[in-house]
């Protein structure tokens, strides 16, 4: 096998194809375990003679990762974190030991923010930029992406890998693509202008963005069915495109359909879990690109299909900064699927829809805020957007409030009479006790009242002091 694998710069699939890779995408699982572990192994082996980091990480592992002979092997080679990556780049500025290619051969550097801690680094090679647009246009020809299509990419263009990830997807596949941008004041309502003069037929960005564009472009007398053209969505960044409620909630309002995607930028191609233009809700696992296994929180070992996990992804063919069994800190369940599209491979069913760290643990109930964003978006009062609220008093258990907007005609007769509201109350808190099995408070807010995002919305306000 040749590796890392070369793939043809000018092949596109004829247009009435469902695949880009019939073989790869249909490969009965077995099969495709015998082409992952083929893969795997050449990556590990690549990794271990080229980073210093691997070569120290992987001292005293007890397989032999020069020659894995199956993938039973691979999962007892050590789990990688975030925290790994970070203490590597600080004692080794700025890629770490990571690095197996030399420095000038970096095509692109990208990073993550480091609002929650140190900034991590990524140093990725021409030839790996190449194969990510290679994968990742692939997965859009899944999506239901093609050469006539004109995507918008309405993400913004920073260090942040994601609108870059969609960008040189659609171009690979030949798209017109429309790098819009997003994050700079008034580029909203910019958003909507040149949306229903230029009628780009995709949009990229978060769930939470094509919300906001379709409440702005309403304020500005437009009808986000009408008078935009777009025939699917794909998001990543949140759970939103897997959240059914949310889901429904921006196909009716765009009269489109949509599709979840994104793992980590850290594994960037980050699209190795996309849904298929078929699949209502959910990301199908294209694991000969990213090859994904699901562990249990605690021990950390291997979990079957239909079980829930934390979902710990490997690079399979990359040269610059290779990524091996790393700890997502997601939580996902996995599972076989019937999809019409006819992959054969493994299915996040409900898409990511919570962080081990976030998991909010209300009278000894887990409490996912994807559920709660659920079951507000099945309201009909509800105003658009909402905050969880966090306290413990000390010694005390964990405390929820959650504050959801309300639409405006239910609360002007507050003014008038403040009990007016409370059946709505009611009504909510009692869809939620029902769909999370435990009560939590609930206060009403007027739409508009929380601040909507071009990004992705940070809905969880942690007053807990521990
Ligand atoms: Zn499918």
């Amino acid at each position: 096998m040749e590796w890392p694998p070369r793939y043809s710069e000018n092949f596109t699939p004829n247009l009435d194809q469902e695949y880009w890779s019939p073989e790869l995408e249909t490969m009965p699982p077995a099969e495709r375990d015998k082409h992952i572990l083929a893969k795997l192994k050449r990556q590990v082996h690549y990794a271990f003679e080229n980073s210093g980091f691997y070569q120290e990480f992987y001292k005293d592992a007890p397989v032999d990762p020069a020659n894995l002979a199956s993938l039973e092997e691979f999962a007892q080679l050590p789990i990688l974190t975030k925290e790994d990556i970070r203490r590597e780049q600080e004692e080794h500025p700025p890629y770490g030991r990571f690095l197996c290619v030399p420095p000038e051969d970096i095509f692109r550097v990208h990073g993550t923010s480091g609002t929650t801690g140190r900034p991590t680094v990524f140093g990725i090679g021409k030839e790996d930029w190449d194969r990510i647009g290679e994968a990742h246009a692939r997965i859009l020809w899944g999506a239901g992406l093609r050469p006539e299509d004109t995507v918008m990419v309405a993400a913004v263009f920073s260090l942040y890998v994601g609108s870059w990830g969609a960008l040189v997807g659609a171009e690979r596949l030949g798209a017109t693509c429309f790098p819009f941008g997003s994050g700079a004041p008034g580029q909203t309502e910019r958003a909507v202008e040149w949306s229903t003069t230029v009628k780009p037929s995709v949009l990229y960005g978060t769930p939470s963005y094509a919300l906001y564009l379709a409440e702005t472009a309403r304020q500005m007398g437009f009808d986000p069915k009408e008078d935009f053209g777009f025939r699917f969505m794909f998001f990543s960044g949140e759970p939103g495109a897997s959240v059914p409620a949310t889901r429904r909630l921006i196909e009716e309002t765009f009269g489109c359909y949509i599709v979840d995607q994104g793992t980590m930028a850290e594994m960037t191609p980050w699209m190795s879990a996309s849904g298929c233009r078929h699949l209502d809700g959910g990301m199908h696992l294209w694991q000969d690109i990213v090859y994904t296994e699901m562990v249990d929180p605690q021990s950390k070992l291997g979990l079957p299909l239909g079980e829930e996990g934390v979902p710990v992804y490997s690079h399979t063919e990359r040269t610059s900064q290779p990524m091996i069994r790393y700890w997502s800190g997601d939580i996902a369940r996995w599972d076989m699927v019937d999809c019409p599209c006819g992959r054969t491979y493994p299915t996040l069913v409900a898409g990511i829809y919570g962080r081990v760290d976030d998991m909010i643990i209300v009278r000894g109930q887990n409490v996912f805020p994807s559920r709660i964003e659920d079951v507000l978006r099945g309201m009909d009062e509800f105003g658009g957007e909402f905050r969880l609220v966090l306290e413990r008093e000390t010694g005390q258990m964990d405390r929820l409030t959650v504050q959801a907007e309300v639409l405006n005609e239910a609360f002007a007769s507050r003014e008038f009479d403040p009990s007016a509201l409370e059946p709505v109350r009611e009504r909510f808190t009692g869809a939620l006790r029902r769909a999370i099995g435990v009560s939590v408070a609930v206060e009403l807010k007027p739409a508009g009242e929380f601040e909507r995002t071009q990004f992705k919305a940070r809905r969880i306000i942690d007053l807990r002091t521990h």
